[in-house]
């Protein structure tokens, strides 16, 4: 299945004098997601989010405060992809076997893909190469895009709770405690979530 739901796109924001204050306009334009992992920030303090430089600060200075050279990354992305860059040149971003591809590029999802279980798995060379090199096999990864399924199955088994209760069938009942059981295993998996990066 494809990596993400959907693209992001960044939109035209005024300039900033230093690319920090883009931080708003960027977590908005990439959803609260990380470019690379597709991980939410939904449940985390927001410092856990970075803003990357797709082609490094350190290497291209000029770009420091291009919004289009930024991108809304979770800390181990950011981290992992550090200064890393192919050659010298900030307009070649890869070979087509090594290097990395804009989040923001439709082409992105052409090189990874999700498993079933929610693993991050390559669909090319270069999709194998960024899996390397931003630890996109972290099984954190796969764990906080389950725990993201979790809360979305929470919010079919609300209504179907109230339902039944509404009901009135004693012979619900049992069905009624299972579904709160499951309901608040799912909360304490948010909780982890909310301590992943600590
Ligand atoms: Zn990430």
């Amino acid at each position: 299945m494809t990596l993400r739901d959907a693209i992001p796109v960044r939109s035209d924001v005024a300039e900033q004098a230093k690319y920090t204050r883009y931080r708003d306009d960027l977590r908005a334009d990439f959803k609260g997601r990380c470019g690379y992992c597709d991980d939410s920030d939904a449940n985390l303090d927001p410092i856990c989010f970075h803003i990357d430089h797709f082609a490094p600060q350190k290497l291209f200075p000029d770009l420091a405060t291009a919004y289009e050279n930024l991108v809304y990354a979770c800390r181990f992305c950011n981290m992992r992809k550090s200064y890393h860059w192919i050659g010298i040149d900030a307009t070649v971003p890869n070979d087509g076997e090594r290097g990395f591809v804009d989040p923001c590029d439709e082409s992105y999802d052409e090189h990874l893909e999700r498993s079933s279980e929610g693993a991050i798995i390559p669909k090319t060379e270069l999709g194998n190469y960024m899996i390397e090199r931003l630890g996109l096999y972290l099984l954190r990864h796969q764990t906080l895009w389950n725990a993201r399924r979790l809360r979305q199955l929470r919010e079919e088994i609300d209504p179907l709770i109230e339902r039944c209760e509404a009901s009135g069938l004693a012979k619900s009942a049992n069905y009624i405690a299972l579904l709160k059981r499951y309901r608040a295993l799912t909360k304490e998996i948010d909780r982890y979530e909310g301590r992943a990066y600590d």
